[in-house]
């Protein structure tokens, strides 16, 4: 056995390491090594003859806890990865299968998301014949939110209707009717959403003392990461956990709590100490991630939140590159900022899949993802839309899923739907028939199909009784559902299948490393896989959205979007959302360790596609003088035009793009066929406006282009 090498550990780090029994808080700023501390700590627990199975790790994220316990079998031996990792979700999904009969629910219930939950309440609408006609009344969104929101912030939905969301107090018979609604039907169908999994887990906890004495006496250790977005149900099934012997480590910084919007309630971490007597408090001063430079920076921006429990934080890490705020003339001359500076950046020796674009919507990077397109610069996207979140991968999973649960009536809808002739009614009547016989898969060839979708009918109930044939591996299975869905897949999306396809070959190679079907529904309900586009392992610039890229770290960072009403978001207001926000400018910039690039556009295109200037971030308008260079946008742009930077000649791409910006209006006539960079060829539909153009794209569809900014050639 390795020995765990504590030396490598500062000093309160050490105390959080070795301080094994009782509760333990950890409270510390970015950076600080929180992290890095629960790993040497779940290495060290194992080393001293902790069984690893008694260890419970709760990250933010699957990925999280698999890379830390891969860490932590570094500093000691793979017995690490034997230790229980995961979400809160997936744990309680795990643990649910186990002893789901004592709250009176079986095994075999069916995960499903957002989008899921949000289709039901259509459902309910609907069949409860509510909001006919109503244009007042809350969207499913809405609805969704409120009924989540009722139970991450553990109040009646009533009060929070009445003190959240007043102006639709008057839909409040109805909307209290479809929450009751809402959890019947998933209880007759097997179903939970993401809020039933906590809440049924902390159901378990206090209303089965023998569950609860089980699962208590299995995970003698308890440590969660990133505590500072835990909602009250996750605070109290941590209470539960503990019951018997109150080993539980949390760590957190109150001022990364970001995911408010999801019930998270960072006073969580104030509360512990009062929860759990005799709390340890340990304080971690000392960031080991980021430069001075940046570190002032960040320290300044969390200066002036209204509330903050942390410290201000001190690095050893020498460095005196200053941070760079480039003001852009728009969200071109952004792209090519960014573009140019990850040149010099490759050149000085940073790879790219060590460089982060940070935003905080997903479609703030759609222009720059153009550029990146057009300068050939591989880069994945995360926290945008995921993999399973697209309409045909949901056509696809519903096969999937049910043969793990036959009473999952959302996926039989959605696989009816797809029968050619067959709209929404029809598919209703063909499920609720199967779903009031005792076996759904038997009841299904009864069904007396009608004249003009027999054959398509046949052609399903042929796929199912194959796909039952048997004990199939996951794969076989996702091959027999392809063979069948394809044909269908191209008559759906006849106009964009090929970029769509990708997705199922995706899939297809996620499915590849399962042999249990329920074990790769689950993962990819409760953790979708990002949306890469492709499955190969090149190394790549990430562009992600700020919420996803928490608990990284990156060499270089570039947080773009920096404008008024684009950061803090314009529906921000006062209060606890714009301290919110500011909290996510820290949590973006305190990823970097050496290089960090703010920036924004000074126009802006709106919704209405009109441009408006923005004025700079308040966020960054009050920050002390001196804590970053500004860089002067002409100056770039005309570098940039000239190819006098260093880091890449210039190429033929640009001297096209050049030639193509000096366009006019009157180049273009409807009709007229042109070629995009990024969305192809198609043709112009409409001259809308003196310098844009409607163009209808064979493979994307109809998009408005500026002239300005768009790199057309005309055919
Ligand atoms: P965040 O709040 O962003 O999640 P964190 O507090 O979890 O940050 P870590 O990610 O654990 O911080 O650590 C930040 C970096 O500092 C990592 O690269 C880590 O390896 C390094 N680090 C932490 N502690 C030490 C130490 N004592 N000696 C050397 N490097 C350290
Ligand atoms: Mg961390």
């Amino acid at each position: 056995m390795t020995a765990v090498n504590l030396d490598q550990l500062n000093e309160p780090q050490y105390t959080a390491v070795t301080t094994t029994e009782g509760p333990v808080l950890v409270i510390a700023g970015a950076g600080s090594g929180k992290t890095r501390t629960l790993v040497y700590r779940v290495a060290h627990l194992i080393e001293r003859g902790v069984a690893p199975e008694s260890i419970l790790l709760l990250t933010f994220t699957r990925k999280a806890s698999q890379e830390m316990l891969w860490r932590a079998g570094r500093l000691l031996n793979d017995t690490c990865s034997r230790v229980v990792g995961g979400t809160f979700h997936g744990v309680a999904n795990m643990l649910l299968r186990r002893f789901g009969a004592e709250l009176g629910f079986g095994s075999s219930f069916t995960i499903i998301d957002r989008a899921d939950a949000e289709g039901i309440v259509n459902l309910l609408k609907s069949s409860l014949g509510l909001g006919k006609r109503d244009k007042r009344f809350p969207s499913k969104r809405a609805i969704i939110n409120m009924i989540s929101g009722s139970v991450n912030k553990s109040i009646d939905l009533e009060d929070l209707v009445l003190e959240q969301y007043s102006h639709l107090s008057d839909h409040l018979e109805e909307i209290l009717q479809l929450q009751k609604h809402y959890g019947e039907f998933k209880f007759d169908h097997g179903l939970m959403d993401y809020d039933d999994l906590l809440v049924n887990w902390k159901r378990l906890l206090s209303e089965s003392p023998a569950a609860r004495d089980e699962i208590s006496g299995r995970f003698r250790y308890i440590m969660v990461d990133e505590y500072q977005d835990t909602n009250l149900v996750q605070a109290d099934i941590i209470r539960g956990l503990a019951h018997n012997h109150e080993n539980v480590m949390v760590v957190g910084d109150d001022s990364q709590s970001i995911y408010s919007f999801r019930g998270a309630d960072f006073y969580n971490i104030m509360r512990f100490p009062k929860e759990f007597e005799n709390t340890k408090i340990i304080k971690l001063e000392e960031n080991y991630r980021s430069t001075q430079p940046i570190l002032s920076l960040t320290n300044d921006i969390i200066r002036n939140a209204e509330e903050k429990y942390t410290k201000t934080l001190f690095t050893s890490i020498e460095g005196d590159i200053l941070p760079k705020l480039y003001v852009a003339k728009n969200e071109g001359d952004e792209a090519a900022f960014i573009v140019k500076t990850i040149r010099k950046l490759e050149s000085r020796g940073v790879a790219l899949e060590n460089i982060a674009v940070l935003f905080r919507s997903g479609f703030h990077s759609y222009k720059l993802e153009m550029e990146l397109a057009v300068e050939n610069i591989d880069f994945e996207k995360r926290g945008g839309l995921k993999l399973t979140e697209s309409a045909h991968m949901k056509d696809v999973l519903a096969f999937l899923r049910i043969l793990v649960n036959p009473r999952d009536n959302l996926s039989w809808n959605r696989i009816f739907l797809q029968l050619d002739k067959v709209g929404p009614k029809t598919a209703q009547k063909i499920t609720a028939f199967i779903s009031a016989a005792a076996d759904p898969y038997l009841a299904l060839p009864e069904y007396p199909a009608g004249k003009t979708w027999k054959d398509s009918f046949n052609n399903l109930v042929e796929l199912i009784r194959e796909l039952l044939s048997g004990n199939q591996a996951p794969s076989v299975l996702f091959e027999q559902v392809l063979a069948y869905y394809l044909p269908i897949f191209y008559e759906l999306y006849a106009d964009d299948y090929p970029k769509r396809q990708k997705d199922l070959d995706q899939l297809g190679a996620i499915m590849k490393e399962y042999d249990d079907l329920q074990a790769f529904i689950d993962d990819t309900t409760l953790d979708p896989p990002e949306n890469t586009g492709t499955d190969d392992d090149i190394r790549r610039l990430v562009l992600s959205t700020i919420h996803s890229s928490k608990g990284l770290e990156f060499e270089a960072v570039f947080i773009i979007g920096l404008a008024e009403g684009r950061f803090p978001h314009s529906s921000s207001g006062f209060g606890g959302q714009w301290e919110e926000e500011r909290r996510l400018l820290y949590v973006a910039a305190t990823r970097a360790k050496k290089y960090l690039y703010l920036s924004y556009p000074r126009q802006l295109m709106g919704r209405d596609r009109r441009f408006s200037f923005a004025p700079m971030s308040p966020f960054l308008a009050e920050l002390g003088g001196g804590l970053y260079q500004k860089i002067d946008s002409a100056s770039c742009s005309s570098d940039y035009r000239t190819g006098r930077f260093s880091g890449k000649p210039p190429t033929g791409k640009k001297t096209v793009r050049k030639t193509v910006r000096k366009l006019k209006m009157s180049d273009f006539s409807v009709g007229c066929k042109v070629e995009h960079p990024f969305f192809g060829t198609g043709s112009v539909k409409k001259l809308s406006g003196s310098r844009s153009l409607d163009v209808l794209f064979d493979r994307h569809g109809l998009k408005t282009l500026h002239l300005d900014y768009a790199k057309l050639k005309i055919k």
